[in-house]
């Protein structure tokens, strides 16, 4: 049997790689796993402990159970501990603690061996910094997403509106750049594009365009694998 495709989906915060990792997820009748919202779950748990040291993070890692669950009109939800934290996690505090607490080697281990596991059996969508180079160095599809951190930073700001937040664009340009620098410069699974990462830079596609780019991408690989099997 074919075994579904691995698509890893890599790339800087606040670059639509969730949007897409989504839409392509649905195209290719695949599941959709977004790695941030793991961190970000771990990070809000932490902060409701009021745990900051490394080693009591650490060690409080055992009573951290995430999983993704979906409501009822389809859309996907991640859970800490049973509970539905899907809102609580995406404000600009938990993603700057996500990104803190993703810096410590025992915390990425937790998390990336349940990511190989969510991927072994049926094929996946997954999104994150490190997925083409750490949890899936195989995959069949790597992308690797970007776009100027200006555009970047004014589609956080929108969506942080949207959520009904207040937020001050230079205060959220600052933030993406600072989360750039943490990400790309942390001793554990800094981000990087895999050598065999195909780029797309999306700051002046629209959303419609990039999908089409990347389902064609998809799509030619699917073929690829397809061929090879019935050769
Ligand atoms: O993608 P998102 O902004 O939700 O991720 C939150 C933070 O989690 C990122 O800034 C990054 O530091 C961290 N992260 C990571 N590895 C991943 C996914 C996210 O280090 N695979």
């Amino acid at each position: 049997m074919i075994k579904p495709l691995i698509v890893a989906i890599d790339g800087y915060s606040s670059c639509g790689k969730s949007t897409i990792a989504k839409a392509l997820a649905k195209h290719a009748c695949s599941t959709y796993v977004d790695t941030g919202a793991m961190y970000r779950a771990v990070a809000l748990f932490m902060t409701r402990q009021n745990v900051t040291q490394p080693e009591s993070i650490v060690k409080e890692l055992a009573q951290v159970h995430i999983d993704f669950t979906r409501t009822p009109d389809g859309a996907q939800h991640v859970t800490l501990n049973g509970e539905d934290v899907e809102s609580q996690i995406r404000t600009l505090e938990i993603g700057n603690r996500a990104s803190e607490i993703s810096q410590i080697k025992e915390v990425r281990a937790f998390l990336v061996a349940q990511q190989q596991k969510m991927g072994e059996q049926t094929g996946v969508v997954m999104d994150g910094r490190d997925i083409g180079t750490v949890v899936f160095p195989n995959a069949d599809l790597k992308l690797f997403l970007t776009a100027r951190p200006e555009v970047r930073a004014q589609r956080r700001f929108n969506e942080l509106v949207e959520k009904g937040q207040q937020p001050v664009y230079e205060e959220v340009l600052a933030d993406v750049n600072a989360r750039d620098y943490r990400d790309t410069h942390r001793a554990e699974s800094p981000l990087r594009q895999a050598e065999d990462a195909i780029v797309v830079d999306n700051s002046d596609m629209t959303p419609d365009e990039q999908l089409k780019v990347v389902c064609e991408l998809y799509d030619k690989k699917f073929q690829e694998v397809y061929d090879r099997y019935h050769r």
